[in-house]
Order: structure tokens, then C-alpha cells, then sequence
């Protein structure tokens, strides 16, 4: 059984945003008007959060993409009373809107600020939308999926082409946008794979460590690309 995760090499971020604006298109985020965002409303699955620093060259600034980290052990699913959330047997930690019930009790237990309450329904149905996720309603709460529709699809594809199916096939929306190739997807429990390898380089590690969410979004250290 697969594990999915990802690796990000804060040395390869530039900053630009192209895996944010992906993952909008991809997974039909909304956008939630002017008056929305000055009340912090704002919906956005990938984050990239900035850091001022200092480095040899003076000042520096510092770019942290932030999915869900798909926590091994999530916070965010033990606490909701209606099984609207879960972790799948993939690793992969999924919403059910259907059965949400907005009381954001999920959204208070995870430490890495990754859930969004939809205030109002700000979605429509419109040309352009991706068929393959679900819009959300005004009172529930989202967040990144992993894009997990692309492995469903990737799924029926190889059954239809009636082959086995290939992890390579499987890449979310922002890795596969990513000009700087900072994001790398796959599968973890696959010693083989890039993912799995990066995971356990000595530059590798996770958000809040000390908190035992174990995170399968790995960050690998700056300032030492190539080292
Ligand atoms: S697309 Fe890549 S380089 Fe650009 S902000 Fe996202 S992770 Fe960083
Ligand atoms: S990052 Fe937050 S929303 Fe994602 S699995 Fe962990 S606790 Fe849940």
C-alpha cells in the first residue's frame, strides 16, 4: 500500500506563487471578493509563508510553501463528531462535505492553520470549473486533498488501458506547476523513490516536529543545495 508524500526544498523556492495559483485553478478554490479577505477569509489550500532573515549577505527572505502536511497522525480528525474527516488508508487526510457540519472543531486542532471555513457559499457553477472536485458550500470547512481526484483518474486510466497503474502517474497540481522543481511527490513506503530518498536526506525535516503530528510534507533545509 502506497504512502503519498512530499519533499520541498526550500532551497529551490523562488517565492513565485505558480504552485498557489495552480492548486486554485486545480481544485476550484474560490476567490472570496475584497471584503472577505480584510475579515481574514481568505481560502488558499497551498500557502507560501515568508520569513525575513538574515544571512551572510544581509538580509534574506525566507519562502515556506504550505500545503496540508497530510499528518500521519492528524490532530484535525480526532476531534470532529461527525467523521466528516479522516485519514485514509493512503496517508491521505480527506474532508467529506457532505457530512460536515462547519463547527471547526478541525480547523482549532491543527497546528499548521491548513483548514478554511467557507463563510458563504462563494462558489458557482461555471465554465472552466474541474469536474473532478466537488464545489463546497456555504459552513463547511476545506483544505488540500493531495489532489486526490488525480489519482483516482490515474487509476481508471491504467484499468481502462488494462495495465498496472504507475505512482510516477500521480503528481498534484502544484508540483507539477513548480518552474524551480522545489516540490517532489510520492510515495514514501517506496525506499526507491525520489520522495522516500529526500525524506531521509540529512537536510530533510517536518513542521512542528516536537508535536508527534507526523507530517508527510518534508522540507529540506536552505543554504545547502548540492551539499
Ligand atoms: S511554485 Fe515552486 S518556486 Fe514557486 S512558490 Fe511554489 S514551491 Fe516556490
Ligand atoms: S496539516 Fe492540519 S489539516 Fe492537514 S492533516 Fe495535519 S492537522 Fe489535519
Amino acid at each position: 500500500m502506497a504512502l503519498w508524500g512530499m519533499v520541498i526544498d526550500l532551497d529551490r523556492c523562488t517565492g513565485c506563487q505558480a504552485c498557489v495559483m495552480a492548486c486554485k485553478a486545480e481544485n476550484n478554490i474560490p476567490a472570496v471578493g475584497m471584503k472577505e479577505a480584510h475579515k481574514e477569509r481568505v481560502i488558499s489550500w497551498m500557502q507560501v509563508l515568508t520569513e525575513t532573515g538574515e544571512d551572510q549577505h544581509g538580509a534574506k527572505m525566507r519562502f515556506i510553501p504550505r500545503p496540508c502536511l497530510q499528518c500521519d497522525d492528524p490532530p484535525c480528525t480526532k476531534v470532529c463528531p461527525v467523521y466528516a474527516t479522516y485519514r485514509n488508508p493512503e496517508g491521505i487526510v480527506a474532508q467529506i462535505y457532505a457530512r460536515c457540519i462547519g463547527c471547526r472543531f478541525c480547523m482549532a486542532a491543527c497546528p499548521y492553520n491548513a483548514k478554511y471555513f467557507n463563510w458563504h457559499t462563494y462558489q458557482k457553477e461555471a465554465p472552466g470549473q474541474n469536474p473532478d472536485v466537488s464545489l463546497r458550500e456555504k459552513g463547511v470547512v476545506e483544505k488540500c486533498t493531495f489532489c486526490h481526484h488525480r489519482l483516482q483518474r490515474a487509476r481508471e486510466r491504467a484499468s481502462a488501458e488494462k495495465r498496472e497503474f504507475d505512482p510516477a502517474e500521480y503528481v498534484p497540481a502544484c508540483a507539477e506547476a513548480c518552474p524551480a522543481q522545489a516540490i517532489v511527490f510520492g510515495d514514501l513506503s517506496d525506499p526507491a523513490s525520489e520522495v522516500a530518498k529526500l525524506a531521509h536526506s540529512p537536510r530533510a525535516f517536518r513542521l512542528l516536529e516536537e508535536l508527534g503530528t507526523k507530517p508527510k510534507v518534508f522540507y529540506l533545509t536552505e543554504g545547502e543545495a548540492g551539499g
